[in-house]
């Protein structure tokens, strides 16, 4: 845990986080200013400032983050007509909470365009 980080403090119970999923290695919850239907924050409990900050050891968190991903949009019921997953990486391309995170957004029709 990282004393300052937000998500940390979310992920340790100590402010209020709205869990749609939780594993020995993962948490994901609700958005908190959502921009989809569904935009859910998936995110593993050890923390990583973000994607910068990895190396080939974590490769088993990281694949696992992806396996969430798909039990959650099969439990938001969104598998069908698709998912958006997106992951910041420095501030320049948006990152804006430094524990890396997933972004899994979906209930609405999407741009091919990502940027
Ligand atoms: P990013 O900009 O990729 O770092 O994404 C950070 C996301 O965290 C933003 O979409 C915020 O709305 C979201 N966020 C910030 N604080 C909270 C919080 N306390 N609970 C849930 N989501 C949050």
């Amino acid at each position: 845990m990282t004393s300052d980080c937000i998500f940390c403090k979310i992920i340790a119970g100590e402010i209020p986080g709205q869990f749609v999923y939780q594993d020995e290695q993962v948490v994901a919850f609700r958005d908190i200013h959502p921009i989809a239907p569904t935009h859910i924050l998936i995110a593993p409990r050890k923390h990583f400032d973000s994607v910068h900050h990895v190396d080939a050891s974590d490769e088993p968190l990281l694949g696992h983050l992806f396996t969430a991903a798909r039990l959650i949009a099969e439990q938001e019921k969104v598998s069908q007509s698709g998912y958006r997953l997106v992951v910041n990486t420095g501030a320049g391309a948006g990152q804006t909470v430094f524990h890396i995170h997933m972004h899994l957004l979906a209930g609405k029709p999407m741009s091919d365009k990502l940027v």
